[in-house]
């Protein structure tokens, strides 16, 4: 199922980006245009058509020297400014097919200034001042009709820029929006296969019914802390616990009280021991008690503790006013100790020799010297 999300999760990035780098290639190429210069270009050329028609206007009236010369500059600012627009416009990112006619209007209008020019020499030479009115009007309809039709195009370009911005801003915080969801969804299922995976550790080492650690990851704690012991030289010991004729609480109250029985035991062993100490249920009604860094006198004193605790328990449910009693074997890792299988061995051979003895009992060490601490 991880495999399948991950396939999914590549395929929607690879998706997006695909979809994101397209529209950016797109918008960039009328992101990228610089229609406001352009747009000011124009307004400008505009008035080249306005100056021409009042220039001729006062030549008409006057052919004063200063008109011609006026006018003669105007041409020479009009070539110029056709040039710069036409160039503006062969770079711009507007389609070709769009300013074609325009363009062509223009170049042929540039064309035309140099007959503009003769004319304006011989309206100064005193001949023929038909021919400079009939140039130039034909100059300045045609560049207002050309720079009109650039301004609408370019007007139209830039309404095209700033939808496609739009556009833009929106696809971005789309994609953003997506690639949070996608974020949060992914972190959220990581979260949960690790909470599952966590579970799943934690069930895999943990007695159901008492919550204590089983037997399993006793063993594991353990081959651990004796690995310790090796280099630190602080033997761990181990305590085992087998409740005293357990079957009779089950035979007289049933197998529920029974396991109530059990869940108290196991309260009240923890409670007993120090932090560092494991407690474990083996199984049925056996328990464990390993303890890091603890010597035999050590391990025999809470053993000891454990016994009068067990023997003092105040039995739930129908047990109730029950004495329980338990059997335990202590043993301590000593020198000649090769792993943790013999602790365990030996500790299971002395609370067998407790079993034998009597029960509620404790036995510590080998020998006759087994202190026997039964409860009046
Ligand atoms: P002994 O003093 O010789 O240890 O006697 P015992 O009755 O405690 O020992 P035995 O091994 O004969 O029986 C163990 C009993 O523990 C048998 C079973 O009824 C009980 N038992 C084992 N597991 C559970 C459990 O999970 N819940 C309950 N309620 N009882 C259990
Ligand atoms: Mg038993
Ligand atoms: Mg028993």
């Amino acid at each position: 199922m991880a495999l399948g999300m991950a396939g999914a999760f590549a395929l929607l990035v690879a998706l997006s980006l695909l979809a994101v780098s397209t529209y950016i290639t797109e918008a960039r190429r009328h992101v990228g245009a610089d229609y406001i210069s352009m747009v000011t270009d124009v307004v400008r050329a505009q008035e080249d058509a306005v100056r021409l028609r009042l220039t001729l206007d006062n030549l008409r009236d006057s052919s004063d020297a200063l008109h011609v010369e006026q006018l003669e500059q105007l041409l020479w600012v009009i070539e110029l400014r056709i040039r710069s627009i036409t160039q503006s416009l062969q770079r711009s990112e507007i389609p070709r097919a769009a300013y074609r006619p325009l363009m062509e209007e223009l170049v042929h209008l540039e064309s035309r200034l140099p007959s503009l020019e003769r004319a304006l020499a011989a309206y100064a030479a005193g001949r023929d001042p038909r021919r400079l009115e009939e140039v130039g009007r034909e100059v300045e309809e045609g560049l207002a009709w050309s720079y009109s039709e650039l301004n609408e195009l370019l007007h139209l370009a830039s309404a095209t820029q700033r939808r496609m911005m739009e556009r833009l801003t929106l696809a971005v915080t789309a994609l953003g929006l997506v690639a949070v969801l996608m974020v949060g969804g992914l972190m959220l299922t990581l979260l949960r296969i690790y909470q599952q995976r966590e579970t799943l550790a934690q069930q895999s080492r943990t007695d159901p019914l008492t919550g204590l650690d089983n037997r399993r990851h006793l063993y594991d704690v353990a081959a651990e802390e004796f690995a310790r012991y090796r280099r630190s030289g602080e033997a761990p010991s181990l305590i085992l616990i087998d409740l005293d004729h357990f079957k009779r609480i089950n035979d007289a109250h049933g197998h529920p009280t029974g396991d109530a029985v059990l869940v108290a035991l196991a309260e009240a062993l923890s409670d007993e021991v120090r932090a560092m100490d494991r407690v474990a249920r083996l199984g049925g009604e056996e328990f464990a008690l390993f303890l890091p860094a603890c010597d035999e006198s050590g391990a025999c004193r809470l053993a000891e503790r454990v016994r009068c605790c067990i023997a003092g328990l105040a039995l739930p449910g129908r047990a109730a006013g029950e004495r329980l009693t338990a059997s335990l074997g202590v043993a301590t890792a000593g020198p000649g100790m090769d792993g943790f299988e013999a602790l365990y061995a030996l500790a299971d051979r002395r609370l067998y020799r407790a079993k034998a003895n009597g029960r509620d009992r404790v036995e510590c060490s080998a020998g006759g010297a087994s202190r026997v601490m039964s409860t009046p």
